[in-house]
């Protein structure tokens, strides 16, 4: 049902994580993937390697997407290898795990959850756009914590409040050509929240949730490819909650 045949896509974080995930199952429904990584060679080869082991072109871009000439430098290597962009799926981020009350956020981590969370997506968001036209789909990760806050994570919770936002914005800025939608997971289980997974910590995390356990990252790539697909043609400014029901909102 979901065929990507054609068409070109470009995953942020596509190294590890949900990202990876995403890149694989776009892959594996015919489209050709770029995706960019912030420092991991390996993994990101790997990646490449299993994109190019289904038959699909694949392209994997470091840089630090905080910085806006690495995001611009990303968009140029797509441009170059690929001439244009179907699908840009705005996944990087960082959840740095400490949790500290607001009180003693300190402006340093502050300053670095918002460079990492939401100036990377802008600058991304903003340099695939010059590469996108009508048909294009965008869909940028959210979380939970942008929807319900998150007590010890402030500086997250207002970023990932702030990629809702932007979804909203952006879907009515760029309808009808390019289609805008956000997916907001609850726990995933990948590298980014292991820290909160110790002892017997992921099976009490598991029990808040009414589907009682944590996802994988391909329970959340799915959804994302979904509105990447042609069975979301009608889906704009939506964020697509994958969380087992732990927040039930919108
Ligand atoms: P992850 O396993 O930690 O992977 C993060 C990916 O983002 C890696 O590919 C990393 O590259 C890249 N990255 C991080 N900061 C970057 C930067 N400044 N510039 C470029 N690339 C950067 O994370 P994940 O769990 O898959 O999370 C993916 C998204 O889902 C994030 O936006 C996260 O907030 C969201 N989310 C996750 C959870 C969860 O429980 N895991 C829940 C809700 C929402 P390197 O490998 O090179 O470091």
């Amino acid at each position: 049902m979901i065929a990507l045949h054609g068409r070109t896509a470009l995953v942020t974080g596509g190294s590890r994580g949900i990202g990876r995930a995403v890149v694989v199952m776009l892959a594996r429904a015919g489209a050709d993937v770029a995706f960019g990584y912030r420092s991991r060679a390996a993994e990101a080869e790997a990646v490449a390697d299993e994109v190019t082991a289904l038959g699909r072109r694949a392209l994997a871009l470091a840089g630090d997407l905080a910085d806006p000439s690495a995001a611009e430098r990303m968009a140029a290597g797509v441009a170059k290898a690929f001439g244009r962009l179907d699908i840009f799926v705005a996944n990087a981020g960082i959840w740095p795990p400490d949790e500290v009350p607001i009180g003693r956020l300190t402006p340093e981590r502050w300053r670095a959850t918002m460079a990492a969370n939401l100036d990377a997506i802008y600058h991304s968001t903003r340099a695939a756009l010059g590469l996108m036209g009508p048909g294009g789909r965008i869909v940028l990760v959210s979380s939970t914590a942008g929807q319900r806050g998150e007590a010890g994570h402030a500086d997250y919770a207002a970023t990932k409040g702030a990629v809702i936002a932007l979804t909203k914005s952006l879907a009515v800025e760029y309808a009808p050509d390019i289609l805008v939608n956000c997916v907001a997971p609850g726990w995933v289980d990948t590298e980014m929240s292991a820290s909160a997974f110790g002892g017997s910590e992921k099976a009490r995390i598991a029990g808040t949730i009414p589907l009682r356990r944590i996802p994988s990252a391909e329970e959340i790539a799915g959804p994302i490819v979904f509105l990447c697909s042609d069975l979301a043609s009608h889906v704009t400014g939506e964020v697509l909650n994958v969380n087992g029901g732990s927040v039930l909102c919108g």
